[in-house]
């Protein structure tokens, strides 16, 4: 809860994947209609969200087909600023007002990460939009959602995915047994190598106490009801 507003206050992230409709690129349809949900639900809670860049470029698997890695990290961060900057056209469009912060410096496109006016933006009712991860070669957008949330004073992370609504005892794509759960401890999680967020995302939370509720962003109005505090997918803490 903001100290100064007395407001929720939550973490959203929204992977690339998404972003993409399951294409390389920003599908507008997908885009436009995830900022709806947001600008709607902004109206009462201060909103910050990390995007990802899967739809782009994942370093990782660049490396894998002969890339250098922290080079091909580095395309995969500026792909997630193409995605915050699409996010910030139909948020705009939906009539929220917005900012969007860059790890790496770009400042024709975005102000710098600078945390304390992230905040003054979230009490002006301002949707904040981190881009660029980390800066750093070697990390997820999950780690960075989970540090920006602790570092913002977020109530709590908000993963959303899609394909899949939850967290799942073993990988349902896999595995006819699995079941959905509604709570889960990161102990567990990290234990049982869950795949759903990264292991460094789940014990930076973790060993900081910060709350993930994973849900599935498909189905109209889900990503509202999650930054409204709806338990609609899995509650991990510890
Ligand atoms: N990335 C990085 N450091 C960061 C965040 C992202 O190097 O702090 C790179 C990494 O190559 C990653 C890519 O950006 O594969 C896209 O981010 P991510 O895979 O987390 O996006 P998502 O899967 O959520 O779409």
């Amino acid at each position: 809860t903001s100290e100064t507003t007395g407001r929720r206050r939550v973490l959203l992230k929204l992977s690339g994947e998404a972003f993409g409709g399951g294409q390389l690129g920003v599908n507008p349809d997908v885009v436009g209609a995830i900022a709806r949900e947001i600008a709607t639900a902004a109206k009462d809670v201060e909103i910050a969200v990390v995007v990802g860049g899967g739809n782009f470029f994942r370093g990782a698997e660049l490396s894998q087909r002969g890339m250098d890695r922290g080079r091909a990290d580095y395309m995969g961060m500026l792909g997630t600023v193409m995605n915050a900057l699409a996010l910030q056209d139909f948020l705009e469009q939906a009539g929220a007002a917005t900012r969007v912060q860059s790890a790496i410096s770009m400042t024709q496109v975005a102000e710098p990460y600078i945390p304390r006016r992230a905040e003054r933006h979230l009490e002006k009712g301002r949707v904040v939009i981190f881009g660029a991860g980390a800066g750093l070669p070697y990390f997820s957008t999950d780690t960075v959602s989970a540090q920006r949330a602790l570092e913002i004073g977020a109530d709590e992370v908000l993963v959303a995915k899609n394909g899949v609504d939850g967290v799942y005892s073993a990988d349902p794509r896999h595995d006819p047994s699995a079941v959905k759960l509604d709570v889960l401890t990161y102990q567990e999680a990290l234990v049982k190598g869950l795949k759903v967020v990264d292991s460094t995302a789940f014990s930076l939370c973790m060993d900081n106490g910060m709350p993930m509720h994973v849900f599935g962003m498909e189905g109209e109005g889900n990503i509202a009801r999650a930054i409204r505090g709806e338990r609609i997918g899995t509650l991990v803490s510890n």
